[in-house]
């Protein structure tokens, strides 16, 4: 059997494909192979896909296929993600110097199928529609020593209309509390300060399994008791299953962060039902003023898609008018792409490229104004970070405020990992720049 000693892996997308890349890394290292930063000297190559956008899927069969015109593959290549679910056997037709295709359910067999790669010198595919819950979330190999990614609901049952999701991911299948618990335990004993929960839709955590009796604000109640765990983040949330319970979880536990991913899509009713959100722009408005009762200081984050199939002006200037009146501080903001599989690709993708990228130009303009504002509000505050790492310009180091804002200021090595009160001073870009108000001293 062929041994292999080194591999490269490439994660495209989002952050449960982070995720389940560290999960895929601590498999591989257990096994003896050693992760190595230049894909031309690797024995074994993985692309960790993702699926939610065309231009996405694009760039990684292009990579790929690049490697099958080299005149001396000697790599074996393994295509995981969403696209090895979106794609499944047609990858093989496509791309015929690919080893083995295993899907985002399938990830505790990768060396499983890799053993099997090795002994047959066959192609093989795992691409299992649901997620069986046996992965070990412990073997993950995490590169960020402050902050972890911890999944605790795989899968959406929402099925908006545009979005792969639920065909890549599978239904929802929630892990249970002891198992996050444990993870979340361990990962501050080991020094993690933050902790971000991940999901397709973390507040519908619980509901597919009653009989544990812990719904997601119960989850973060229990979580808030594990002394040196400072922060709570989670995402993604659907505006429909965020709860009371959940803003007074957030007013109430001092782990969790006052910041709220709260993805909104679009401004108009009709353009709302045809995604299927579920939600119309009334009700939405109503979660966001009683979260903003209940939780004052709590920042918004959304996500837009701008020249969904049949969108008028009118439909987007309702977009951009919500905007405008609940200031987002975070927004990822896409022109519409057609996915294939999903009920949206049989419809016309009608609005011209042009209008597309000049309606999210307009967006990205107002967002940019918006930040802009708030960053000019916060000079002379004093805002907790949570000191993660040294900024690439050597000469700050770079943390974030509970509201998700980059801060940078000059400091030592060693407050990385610490909790640091600043006064802001000024900023560049997108970034806020300030003083600490207690300087470091050398013991
Ligand atoms: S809530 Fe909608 S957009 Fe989000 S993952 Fe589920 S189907 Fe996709």
């Amino acid at each position: 059997m062929r041994s292999l000693k080194t591999f490269f892996i490439r994660t495209y997308g989002c952050q449960m494909n982070e995720l389940d890349s560290e999960i895929m890394v601590g498999q591989l290292i257990k096994r003896g192979l050693t992760r190595i930063d230049e894909e031309n000297d690797a024995d074994l190559l993985i692309f960790n896909t993702c699926s939610v956008r065309d231009l996405a899927e694009r760039k990684v069969m292009g990579k790929i296929g690049q490697l099958g015109r080299s005149p001396h593959k000697r790599s074996i290549i393994g295509v995981t993600g969403c696209m090895a679910m979106a794609k499944k056997e047609t990858i093989f037709r496509k791309l015929p110097h690919v080893d083995f295709v295993v899907g985002t359910n399938n990830i505790s067999e990768l060396n499983e199928v890799l053993d099997e790669v090795l002994v047959s010198g066959k192609q093989m595919i795992r691409t299992d529609d649901q997620f069986e819950e046996n992965l070990d979330y412990l073997i993950a190999k995490r590169d960020d020593p402050v902050k972890a990614y911890v999944s605790i609901i795989r899968g959406c049952d929402k099925f908006c209309t545009y979005c792969v999701v639920p065909y890549t991911r599978g239904q929802e299948v929630s892990r249970p509390p002891e198992s996050i618990f444990e993870e979340c335990e361990r990962l501050v004993e080991n020094g993690y300060k933050e902790i971000t929960l991940l999901g397709q839709n973390v507040n519908s955590y619980g509901k597919d399994k009653p009989e544990w009796g812990c719904l997601f604000h119960d989850l973060l109640y229990r979580l808030d008791k594990i002394p040196g765990l400072e922060r709570v983040r989670f995402m993604t949330s659907h505006p429909v299953d965020i709860t009371p319970e959940l803003m007074q979880a957030i007013r109430d536990l001092p782990s969790v962060c006052e910041f709220v991913h709260f993805p909104i899509q679009a401004g108009s009713n009709r353009i709302l039902k045809k995604m299927h959100r579920l939600y119309t722009l009334e009700k939405y408005l109503e979660k966001v003023d009683l979260l903003r009762s209940i939780v004052p200081d709590v920042s918004l984050g959304t996500d837009i898609i701008v020249g969904f199939p049949t969108e008028t002006e009118e439909e987007f200037q309702l977009t951009y008018d919500i905007f405008k009146q609940i200031r987002y501080s975070v927004a990822f903001i896409f022109a519409y792409s057609a996915r294939k599989g999903t009920p949206a690709f049989r419809w016309k993708d009608d609005i011209a490229e042009e209008v597309k990228q000049d309606r999210l130009q307009r967006l990205l303009n107002l967002h940019n104004e918006i930040c802009a504002e708030q960053r000019n509000a916060m000079l002379g505050s004093e805002v907790e970070i949570l000191v993660e790492r040294r900024n690439r310009d050597e000469k700050h180091l770079k943390g974030r405020t509970r509201c998700w804002k980059n801060v940078l200021f000059k400091g030592h090595d060693a407050l990385i990992g610490t909790l640091q009160t600043i006064k802001v001073t000024g900023f560049s870009h997108q970034t806020l720049i300030g003083d600490p108000l207690a300087p470091y001293e050398a013991r």
